[in-house]
């Protein structure tokens, strides 16, 4: 099994050999075509699996071949537990994107937010975030998430382990309803097949 044969473009497929990946990870073949297809997922992955590639690559495939709107809004959203989780997306979205024309920026709280909105300004097409910074400059009209197409929530078990339920809620609130959903946690609890099913439409369930 390669990269190539999951379907995806040059400009990933370069970036992943100049990463020194040869083979995909059980949960990227199993994620990565059915992301390409458009569908919901549900994954079961730990940290280790190869689980934030597996959203990222086909992610970056999904926007680069639509078009960039001038004002170029925020069309992709990933929402992490931490925000050394946050910052480790974006080092991933950052490798991998370096062949395609889509950009990202990540935001956290904890560290001033002046940086963060000045990014937002010169506007991104992903943007990884962690819940509590996101609504509060979403409330604040500093980021809007009318335009998002691709959602991912990452490590959603540890997100509800850590109190933001609330906070996805209202999110999910502010995002058009036609959308890509991607789920990845650890563990499946009650509790997150009941979010599951508030916004995942027929999704598909993989296995690390
Ligand atoms: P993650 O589960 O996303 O935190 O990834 C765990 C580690 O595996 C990271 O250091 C990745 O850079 C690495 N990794 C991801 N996919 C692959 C792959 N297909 N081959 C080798 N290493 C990988």
């Amino acid at each position: 099994m390669s990269f190539k044969s999951l379907g995806l473009s040059e400009a990933l497929l370069k970036a992943i050999s100049k990463k020194g990946y040869t083979t995909p990870s059980p949960i990227q073949q199993k994620a990565i075509p059915k992301v390409l297809e458009r569908k919901d997922v549900l994954a079961s992955a730990q940290t280790g699996t190869g689980k934030t590639a597996a959203f990222t690559l086909p992610m970056l495939q999904i926007l680069n071949t639509g078009k960039h709107l001038h004002n170029r809004p925020v069309r992709a959203l990933v929402l992490t537990p931490t925000r050394e989780l946050a910052a480790q997306v974006m080092e991933d979205v950052n490798t991998y994107s370096e062949f395609t024309n889509c950009n990202g920026t990540v935001i956290f709280g904890g560290v001033s937010e002046k940086p963060q909105i000045k990014a937002l300004r010169k506007g991104v097409d992903i943007l990884v975030a962690t819940p509590g910074r996101l609504l509060d400059l979403q409330s604040r009209n500093l980021v809007s998430l009318a335009n998002i197409e691709i959602l991912v929530l990452d490590e959603a078990d540890r997100m509800l382990d850590m109190g933001f339920l609330r906070d996805i809620k209202k999110i999910l609130a502010v995002m058009p309803s036609k959308r890509q959903n991607l789920l990845f946690s650890a563990t499946f609890s009650k509790d997150i097949k009941k979010l599951a099913n508030t916004f995942l439409h027929n999704p598909v369930m993989v296995e690390a």
